[in-house]
């Protein structure tokens, strides 16, 4: 089944993009939990971390250098969460790999 972030992706559904390269865009998330709150998604489809193959590990590391460059472009570099729910009871709503990277107020616990 096609995801949102497919048609986000694809460009069939508006988004606040924040980064787009070949193979990952930032979007703003629609829901934000804290002043800053990007969804940084890989193009290809991979449905979430567990799945990832290790030929995809270099995308991971790609995703973790636009993070790093979005936390100094808004200015939150010195504190930020960058996670990723696996699984509906981690709160996983959208089965296609995204990485939260979120901050601007003090975060609390991980609930
Ligand atoms: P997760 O719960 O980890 O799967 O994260 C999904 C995230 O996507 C949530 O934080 C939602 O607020 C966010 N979201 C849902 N729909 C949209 C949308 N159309 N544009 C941007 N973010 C969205």
């Amino acid at each position: 089944m096609t995801t949102l972030f497919e048609k986000i992706i694809a460009g069939e559904i508006p988004s606040q993009k924040l980064f787009e390269n070949d193979r990952i865009i930032a979007i703003k998330d629609i829901n934000p939990a804290a002043p800053v709150h990007i969804l940084i998604i890989p193009k290809k489809v991979i449905p979430n971390i567990q799945s990832l193959a290790e030929d995809d590990l270099p995308l991971v590391a790609e995703i973790v250098k636009v993070a790093q460059q979005l936390a100094l472009d808004v200015g939150i570099q010195d504190n930020y969460r960058l996670v990723t729910n696996c699984g509906v009871d981690a709160g996983q709503t959208i089965f296609h790999l995204h990485f939260h990277l979120v901050g601007g107020r003090k975060l609390h616990g991980l609930g």
